[in-house]
């Protein structure tokens, strides 16, 4: 490991401040940038501690949620307000991770976690993200994880988190702090495609805070369900993912979100497949046909083919059970 030096931030100013200079990374629950940093794959040369910034409310604001960036994972999903009108978010949280480090990891955290590429963590392999121009060892190597949705010749990786694939869904935003002041980011534009700039992978600047993350008020309580096709029941990454959320109105669908993960570099909006769900029947023949457009224009690779059918089950699967409903009474 590289050698660092270490502040800790007394306020959001000072943090702020701090990270304009150099090589620096905030750092909270430390989940993720330890274990690469350890790995020679992050090399920072200051760490800000951020844990002291009093970021860890989650409070009503205009008739919506406002859940600061430092809360854990583990409160954000078991907090009774989420669960009651927010249960994708709850169900997503949940279902990464392991319950260790869902009580460390951060809701900003988990918004900044990197790609879990192999290649992206061997720094013996070349890799755009880690190493920009030095090649993409995915494209003709062990792909199997890899996206089929919106990469690029740089770089095929995937977004890992399931909290943010529930925030896209959702529509909440990304309240972030910089040096002019506090911005907005729609949560499902907040990570980037890769292009030919795989390494940047958030609008985030250098110099920006994530101070919380707004959940606006949500017609979706009722009917909603977070699906995750993974190679084995807990702590592993998604295959694919889906969020489903649907507004009922007596068996037709009012409006629907969907999005997924483990298919894209970033949490991936399946806009053409929302646009099928709008107004129409809750019903196999909608959920198959939305299906069909979410995957609309995939490029799979040597290892990867079966993400395509495997998401599109999930899609209609996903559905099915939002339309048949939480159990949530708001
Ligand atoms: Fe690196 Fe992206 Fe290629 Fe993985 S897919 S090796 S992260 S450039």
């Amino acid at each position: 490991m590289n050698p660092f030096t270490y502040i800790r931030a007394d306020n959001q100013d000072t943090a702020v401040k701090s990270v304009a200079a150099g090589k620096t990374k905030f750092i909270a629950g430390g989940t993720n940038l330890l274990d690469l940093m350890k790995e020679g794959v992050e090399q920072p040369n200051q760490l800000v501690d951020i844990t002291r910034l009093e970021l860890e409310k989650i409070e009503g604001v205009n008739n919506g949620l406002s859940v600061g960036a430092l809360v854990k994972n583990s409160d954000m999903a078991n907090h009774p307000t989420i669960r009651k009108r927010y249960p994708l978010l709850s169900e997503a949280v949940l279902a990464g991770a392991s319950p260790q480090l869902r009580n460390m990891a951060t809701t900003g955290g988990n918004l900044m976690q990197r790609t879990r590429c192999y290649y992206f963590s061997n720094t013996a392999m070349p890799c755009n993200k880690r190493l920009p121009g030095s090649g993409c060892a995915a494209i003709e190597g062990f792909n199997r994880i890899h996206a089929i949705l919106g990469a690029s010749p740089e770089c095929i990786a995937t977004h890992p988190s399931d909290m943010c694939v529930a925030l896209a869904a959702l529509d909440a935003l990304v309240k972030v702090k910089g040096p002019k002041g506090e911005r907005f980011i729609k949560a499902a534009d907040f990570h980037r495609l890769p292009g030919n700039t795989p390494q940047i992978e958030t609008e985030l600047q250098p110099d920006e805070l994530i101070v919380a993350v707004l959940l606006p008020e949500s017609p979706f309580a009722e009917n909603s369900h977070y699906l995750k096709v993974r190679d084995r029941q807990s702590y592993a990454f998604a295959l694919v993912s889906v969020a489903a959320a649907l507004e009922m109105d007596n068996g037709t669908i009012r409006m629907g979100r969907l999005a997924l993960g483990g298919v894209a570099h970033k949490p991936w909006r399946a806009t053409e497949a929302e646009k099928i769900l709008d107004n129409a029947k809750a019903n196999e023949k909608t959920f198959q046909a939305a299906a069909e457009a979410a995957v609309k224009g995939a490029k799979t690779y040597e290892h990867n083919a079966f993400k395509v059918e495997m998401v599109k089950r999930a899609i209609v699967q996903a559905l099915s059970a939002a339309a048949q409903g939480t159990g949530v009474r708001s």
